[in-house]
């Protein structure tokens, strides 16, 4: 299963796109040929060779209520005339693996910089996929449309509060550590490294308290989020039904995640603070390993809670790993797009994020580099990366991590204020 957003349409990549072909008005509409897996984030700078590829006959775009979006791309310099951007709805399934759509918008440009820029407000109730289509003279565009981009200015607030829920019985590393002072730790961690916004309250709640869905938490055994129930990211727990919380970023804390080396994991721009897919973010005060499992440290619990929710807000890993090659069909996004981050050559050059063979359900996931692990490749050392200390740089750095960049800062703010709470 692809860990991003957009995995509830996986099963319907190969559907058709079922509409009407005429509006009242004349105009033609030209429905995407197919529903295609590439997407673009908002505020996402990263090159997304393969998503612009796709603009013309179908892409994906993670739309949120109330929210402002440009789509842009280069001017094709051959081409005079604009094309004609027309969005559509992703309805539900029909017969034979067929999905609905409802054409919402159609669009012209403005041309800035040799760029054509959509601009047009989601006014949806909730969050939604739109789909794409580029159009001339009633057919598909016939131009390219490189480099694109979906920025997205939002309304909502840059306060954000947490919600640690705690799932079964757990143990950290450090002994005598109580839940209540690992959750003042983990808000000073979040008020340390989340400086463009607020971070206001951190609440802590009990799964085997939860009003409707306690008893399948039973408080004394340790959870093991993907083997103790199917779903990796214990979804259910995320919005907790109490009116103070409900705004709140659920942090799910289990004893470990049920696969080798991985730390913790959330959705790549989960997009959701009110509950459902993309709400929670998982961390484990263990880490399977591939002969058992070994404590982690309370530091390092929370370093990987702060980079996951990083994650959530749709921020890269500064040096793509292989899994998030594989998420994005695409090696043009090996790094983030910012400029104020580095990114290591010679990490991707070595292919040691390869040899984690993480299954495709950790493509978010943060794993912990073992120095000793890698003993048939001595010439390299991740920590000489320029982008070691980086918070999103995919492996955690037992020496500590310097934190986010103003950019990456930036983009955490724009994207909170496009997340309904
Ligand atoms: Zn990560």
């Amino acid at each position: 299963m692809r860990e991003k957003i957009l995995y509830m349409f996986f099963a319907l990549l190969v559907a058709g796109l079922v509409g009407c072909a005429e509006e009242e008005s004349g105009e033609v509409i030209v429905l995407p040929r197919t529903l295609s897996p590439f997407a673009l984030y908002p505020n996402d700078l990263a090159n997304n060779d393969s998503a612009s590829a796709h603009v013309v006959e179908g892409l994906q775009l993670v739309v949120h209520p109330k929210v402002t979006y440009t789509l842009s791309f280069e001017k094709d310099p051959n081409i005079e005339e604009a094309p004609i951007l027309q969005l559509f709805r992703l309805g539900d399934m029909v017969d034979d693996g067929h999905v609905s759509t409802r054409h919402v918008r159609s669009l012209e440009p403005k041309l800035d910089n040799g760029r054509y820029v959509y601009e047009f407000l989601c006014e949806e109730l909730d969050r939604n996929v739109w789909v794409t289509s580029l159009v001339q003279d009633g057919d598909f565009y016939k131009g390219t449309t490189r480099k694109a981009r979906l920025m997205a200015d939002g309304p909502y607030s840059d306060t954000l509060s947490l919600n640690l829920i705690v799932v079964g019985k757990v143990d950290f590393q450090e002994e005598g550590m109580a839940v209540d002072t690992f959750a003042r730790q983990l808000l000073d961690g979040f008020r340390k490294y989340y400086t463009s916004i607020t971070i206001d309250t951190l609440y802590v709640r009990y799964a085997h308290e939860h009003p409707t869905l306690g008893s399948k938490f039973p408080a004394n055994e340790p959870w093991l989020a993907g083997r103790s129930s199917d779903d990796y990211f214990v979804t259910e727990l995320g919005g907790w039904p109490e009116p103070a919380l409900k705004y709140a970023l659920d942090i799910v804390l289990v004893h470990r995640i049920e696969l080798d080396w991985v730390l913790g994991y959330s959705l790549m721009y989960g997009g959701s603070l009110l509950g459902g897919t993309g709400s929670t973010v998982v961390i484990g005060t263990h880490n399977k390993t591939n002969t058992g499992e070994m404590g982690v440290t309370t530091a390092s619990m929370i370093s990987t809670a702060v980079h996951e929710t990083g994650h959530f807000f749709g921020l890269r890993h500064t040096t793509a790993t292989q899994a998030d090659f594989e998420v994005d069909m695409d090696y043009s996004n090996y790094e983030d797009g910012f400029t104020d981050t580095p990114y290591c050559r010679d990490l991707l050059a070595s292919g040691l994020l390869k040899t984690q063979k993480v299954k495709p359900v950790a493509d978010y996931a943060r794993l912990p580099i073992l120095r000793g692990r890698f003993a048939a490749k001595p010439a390299f050392d991740v920590s000489d990366c320029p982008d070691a200390r980086n918070m999103m740089f995919p492996a955690v750095d037992d020496e500590g991590m310097d934190g986010f960049t103003e950019q990456q800062l930036e983009h955490i703010r724009k994207n909170l204020r496009v997340y309904p709470h």
